[in-house]
């Protein structure tokens, strides 16, 4: 406020001089484009937004949609205890599954330009920084890309493909150099420094830390987009283009995923916008995935928490009779909106749950896939249990999960539960333990901890390591804060190590 009780000559040089200057302009909001990705009641949470890493990118994709060129601006900080000389980002449309091909075509460290070298099979790039990034500070790097987007050929509904374009529909996830995670000795004795893990069709491949995200995107107009985050803009380039910007609240990675001829319907959950998106023909399941995902929304944020973000979107893509999750977007196989279409409703619940356990509490997917899958799986029968009844939830633990792994038993084909992925003898092996066995686990934690402690426990874990990342000893020392002899006990009886029991 300028003084009031001063002569003329005062007033006239304070006007002169401008009053600002006892007025510093407010310094911009880091969060600024970020909340409307959060849900209203969201916004004003504090949150640390500068120790996000934060994409900006700007991608234009060809009228035939064969191929993506891009350029981003990625700020990265460095939240220690390690310096680091180097930074490592993925490329995972070059996975053998993805098969997209993603070349870096310039990289620059604040306006330097920079060398970089392919590692991992092509699926990461190696940047040396030109000077050393210290704890603490942060750096920004400029980089341009193309992306070689695969068409393919078995265009039938049993075709399982997680990128590219299949029946109709195009899948963009991870389509960006996404920053690699990086554990310190500390946090990850097993594997410290840059993970550069090269994962298969059989599990999920991407680990990412929490970040925040700003696309522009430049896409033909007949695509109707699904995408993580909130809309802020979409504006007509020219008679057929489109460019839309959308942000995200702190989230893992950032999906598009297009249809020419997606119908869409809304709802709204706990101040959350839900929408469903089906082909032609698929209009009845296509609503009741809408309300099936509402309903899991609703569900399991009464047991786990709320579900922070503003949006929720469930859409049909060629993943057979497969789910898939992604940031506030669950993509479902087109068979689950025809021939599998009773298993629409527990496929939606799963991938509404790993919003929770992927998406807030992230895990290594490749080395510890049965921390979140386990636990998705288990939440699919606790929306069951809540909005068909506690019959309906034990019908699912006894056939899809107890019957599942007795008779891997019975066949001698029993595993421990915390393997790598790869290191299953099959694909069904690695879906009986991960998802059947990693289910009864959580339960068994419920029956030792009692109902109200066990969501008491679900729901700190949940608050305590949102945002961030896991490893098996920190769902370990969660357990031990509610009950330390049983925790101890289920550990040595189910878990154990990659050596561990099995039962
Ligand atoms: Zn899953």
């Amino acid at each position: 406020m300028c003084g009031l009780s001063v002569g003329l000559a005062w007033m006239l040089w304070l006007l002169l001089a401008g009053c600002a200057w006892s007025e510093p302009p407010p310094t911009p909001d880091p969060g600024e484009p970020f909340r409307p990705g959060l849900r209203a009641q969201d916004r004003s949470t504090a949150l640390a937004w500068e120790t996000f890493p934060r994409y900006d990118l700007d991608i234009r994709l060809a009228d035939d949609r064969r191929l993506l060129t891009g350029t981003g601006q990625i700020r990265v900080p460095n939240p220690g205890p390690d310096p680091w000389t180097s930074l490592v980002f993925r490329l995972y449309p070059n996975l053998d599954h993805y098969g997209g091909l993603l070349q870096v075509q310039s990289v620059a460290v604040d306006g330097h330009p920079v060398n970089f070298l392919y590692q991992a099979a092509d699926t990461a790039i190696r940047i040396e920084l030109p000077q050393v990034l210290l704890p603490g500070e942060q750096t920004t790097v400029q980089i341009g890309w193309s992306l070689a987007i695969p068409e393919w050929a078995d265009d039938t509904p049993a075709a399982y493909r997680l990128f590219g374009i299949s029946q109709g529909m195009t899948s963009l996830p991870l389509f960006y150099p996404s920053l690699a995670v990086y554990a310190s000795a500390e946090a990850d004795p097993a594997r410290p420094g840059w993970w550069m893990d090269v994962g298969t069709v059989r599990g999920d491949a991407a680990f990412n830390r929490a970040s925040l995200f700003v696309v522009t995107a430049t896409l033909p107009s007949l695509q109707v987009p699904v995408a993580s985050g909130r809309e802020l803009a979409r504006t007509p380039v020219d008679g057929y283009r489109t460019r839309y910007v959308w942000a995200t609240g702190p989230t893992r990675e950032f999906l598009l995923h297009l249809g020419k001829d997606f119908r869409s319907q809304s709802v709204e959950a706990y101040g959350t916008q839900v929408t469903s998106y089906w082909l032609p023909g698929q209009e009845s399941a296509g609503r009741a995935a809408l309300q099936y995902a509402a309903g899991a929304l609703r569900a399991l944020s009464d047991r786990f928490g709320p579900y922070p973000y503003s949006e929720l979107r469930v859409a049909v893509a060629p993943l057979s009779f497969r789910g898939m999750e992604y940031p506030q977007v669950l993509l479902l196989g087109t068979q689950l909106y025809d021939t599998a279409l009773d298993e629409l409703e527990l496929r939606t619940a799963h991938e509404v749950a790993h919003q929770w356990w992927y998406l807030l509490v992230h895990n290594d997917p490749v080395n510890h896939p049965w921390i979140d899958e386990g636990l998705a799986e288990y939440a699919s029968g606790i929306y069951l249990e809540v909005v068909h009844g506690r019959s309906e939830a034990e019908m699912l633990r006894r056939r899809r999960w107890e019957a599942v792994v007795e008779r891997l038993v019975a066949e001698g084909a029993d595993a421990p539960l915390d393997l790598p992925v790869d290191e299953y003898a099959s694909g069904a092996q690695y879906e009986a333990v991960v998802y059947g066995k990693g289910a009864l686990f959580y339960h068994a934690i419920r029956r030792a901890l009692g109902e109200e402690t066990f969501f008491a426990f679900l729901r700190e874990y949940a608050e305590t390591y949102r945002y961030a990342i896991v490893e098996p000893s920190d769902l370990l020392e969660m357990m031990r804060r509610y009950d330390p002899g049983a925790a101890d006990a289920l550990w040595r009886e189910w878990i154990g190590g990659r050596d561990g029991p099995i039962r």
